[in-house]
């Protein structure tokens, strides 16, 4: 009996070791290229597309590998949220951001700079401080801030996401709905949660010179965003075509590889720059 058990507790002790071990070798891994300052930002310009003009950028993280690899959120970013890794990788992408973009922002305080957040930022009041950690006495106002909400995944608690975005209001962030058209909270969230700016999602804009319907739910997004004074910009603009066709519809902003790819500082502040000698 005694050997029964002992063969038991061993074979216990080896599942757990082989399950368990190289689970916490590769979070130890993601922990150290934390650590390491791997995690950056990248930064993809919003264009006013009546004036051509730079109206401020997106920041989209990136690890980058010490072997010199670029590897998208797409990658990481679902491990990151789960294993709550997050919040520090988004403390430390809106700091490096401040230092990047600070003295170029404070000369030019009409750009803006928006900052991806997930859900379970919206389930605690730390995402002020953390905001107000990164850019309070900055060279960056927070007039300059916008904060992306996801309509892609449910907000859990919708009275606390309006207080902790009233809260965000109050010191003059703004706060931009992503992916509007692709996810659960539609109308109830631009309603519920005083919504500044709709991001009209990449989905409606590849079919927008094609498709009717397409070009019929954008306009209603126009004319809703009118009624309710929130702003709008078109993502992942791709073509001129779609450029036309979004300032027919009376839309202003856009971002997308028709304009500029999401890229490290020196190459957006080059952008900016060369936009500015048109
Ligand atoms: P998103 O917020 O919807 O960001 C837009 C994505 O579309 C970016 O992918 C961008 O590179 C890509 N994109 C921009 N223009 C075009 C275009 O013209 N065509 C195409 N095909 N794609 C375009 P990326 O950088 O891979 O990011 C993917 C997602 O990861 C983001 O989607 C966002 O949800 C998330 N993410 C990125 N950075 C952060 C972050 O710092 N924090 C959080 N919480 N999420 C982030
Ligand atoms: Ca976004
Ligand atoms: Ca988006
Ligand atoms: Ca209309």
């Amino acid at each position: 009996f005694l050997a029964f058990v002992g063969m038991a507790v061993l074979f216990v002790a080896i599942s757990v070791w082989f399950s368990w071990r190289p689970e916490t070798e590769a979070n130890d891994e993601f922990v150290a290229a934390i650590k390491n300052g791997e995690f950056i930002p990248y930064y993809q310009p919003v264009i006013d597309i009546e004036t051509g003009k730079l109206r401020g950028c997106e920041v989209l993280m990136r690890w980058k590998r010490p072997n010199g690899d670029v590897i998208s959120p797409g990658q990481f970013m679902s491990y990151a949220e789960s294993r709550g890794h997050i919040y520090d990788m988004t403390r430390h992408i809106m700091t490096q951001s401040c230092e990047e973009m600070g003295q170029f922002y404070s000369e030019r305080p009409d750009l803006k700079l928006s900052i991806n957040l997930f859900a379970g930022h919206f389930l605690d009041r730390e995402i002020i401080s953390d905001i107000k950690g990164a850019f309070e006495n900055s060279n960056i106002s927070f007039q300059q801030i916008v904060v992306e909400v996801t309509e892609r995944h449910p907000l859990s608690d919708l009275d606390l996401a309006r207080k902790i975005i009233a809260e965000l209001q109050a010191l003059g962030v703004r706060v931009a709905l992503d992916d509007v058209g692709t996810g659960h909270g539609g109308m109830a969230y631009l309603q519920k949660l005083g919504i500044d700016i709709i991001k009209v999602d990449k989905m409606f804009i590849d079919t927008i010179g094609t498709d009717d319907n397409t070009s019929t739910i954008v306009d209603s997004l126009v004319e809703l965003a009118d009624n309710l004074g929130m702003g709008i910009i078109a993502e992942g603009v791709e073509t001129e075509e779609q450029v036309q066709r979004l300032l027919e519809l009376g839309v202003t902003a856009a971002q997308g590889y028709r304009f500029a790819p999401p890229m490290p500082a020196r190459e957006y502040l080059a952008y900016a720059e060369d936009l500015e000698e048109k």
